[in-house]
């Protein structure tokens, strides 16, 4: 890894990354993500106590989407332990897309491939522990607080309200997963909880101070604090290499090399081990559900300064 001295090379990479957005377009399929304007491109990278630097529209919000599910895997694995959680997911990567209910139908026993495919996240949002929903979803941001060390952050109504009138996928694959004992709860309760860890809304800043405590080993450097367990942290970055960019994921780790995971807002984070972390967004997405533009920004800032851990 090579000194990072790329304040001024930022905007540049920024400017010329963008240009690759063209070749994306916006998720519809959760209507309020529709909305997003597909030339936005920003960045921030942190790199602990303070120091940031960033570049494109750096206060612009949007929602984790499929982030959210890197976090609820840390709750889940505090609260139960990594033989419960592997013993209901498994964790090997899919070459089939996030939402496919195919290997469910496939695998014997039925149980959701890996974490980070909708069947594998919404069996893990269903171990969350709590009286309610709000008791629920009040855990997971509350993570989040002490991740970002940012008590601001909540989740966007209209968004997760978006997702859940027309989640008819999600539904089909609880329903599966009911049918076969991996999840026991409500549906409607499980698909409410889901729809607002989704949308949890951030900006590149705290993006990149989620990716930066995973990739300290679980602390937060502005507080001290460890606020997920080291053993933790080390399964979710084996994820997000494995598997964090949907059925991309192997031509990202030979390209890139960064652990990162992605969401269907166009939002990237990433967690360069003992380095630096990596907020992105930029909302027109290829074919498999990645931003294309914050792709490109990757594997150019990879490229340059010698960031792949392979
Ligand atoms: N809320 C989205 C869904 O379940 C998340 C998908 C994603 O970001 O990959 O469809």
């Amino acid at each position: 890894m090579e000194d990072f001295s790329f304040n001024e090379d930022l905007n540049e990479m920024v400017l010329e990354a963008k240009k690759y957005s063209k070749y994306g377009s916006v998720a519809d399929y959760i209507p309020a993500l529709g909305e997003a304007n597909p030339e936005t491109l920003s960045i921030a990278i942190y790199r602990g106590k303070g120091d940031c630097i960033a570049a494109g529209g750096i206060y612009e919000k949007f929602t984790l989407q499929s982030i959210s599910k890197v976090i609820t895997l840390a709750v889940a694995l505090m609260d139960h332990g990594e033989d419960y959680v592997f013993s209901k997911v498994g964790m090997e990567p899919t070459g089939d897309p996030f939402n496919s209910i195919a290997k469910l139908e496939t695998n014997i026993p039925s149980k959701p491939l890996n974490p980070m495919i909708n069947a594998g996240a919404l069996a893990v949002t269903n171990m969350i522990i709590g009286q309610s929903i709000d008791e629920k979803l009040g855990r997971i941001l509350g993570l989040i607080h002490e991740m970002t060390s940012n008590s601001e952050i909540t989740f966007c109504e209209r968004v997760a309200k978006s997702e859940l009138d027309t989640a008819f996928l999600n539904r089909s694959l609880c329903y599966f997963m009911k049918q076969h004992g991996v999840i026991q709860s409500s549906v409607e309760d499980l698909l409410d909880l889901y729809t607002k860890q989704c949308a949890i809304q951030v900006d590149c800043t705290d993006l990149a101070k989620l990716g930066y405590v995973i990739a300290n080993e679980g602390r937060n450097p502005e507080t001290g604090r460890q606020v997920i367990p080291l053993h933790i942290t080390r399964i979710i970055k084996t994820f997000m290499v494995t598997c964090g960019m949907y059925n991309s994921s192997g031509e990202f780790a030979i390209r890139v090399g960064i652990p990162a995971k992605s969401g269907v807002s166009g939002a990237i984070m990433g967690s360069l081990p003992h380095g630096l972390g990596i907020g992105i967004y930029g909302p027109a997405l290829d074919d498999r559900g990645n931003s294309v533009a914050g792709m490109k920004l990757l594997e150019s800032l990879s490229s340059r300064y010698n960031l792949s851990i392979f």
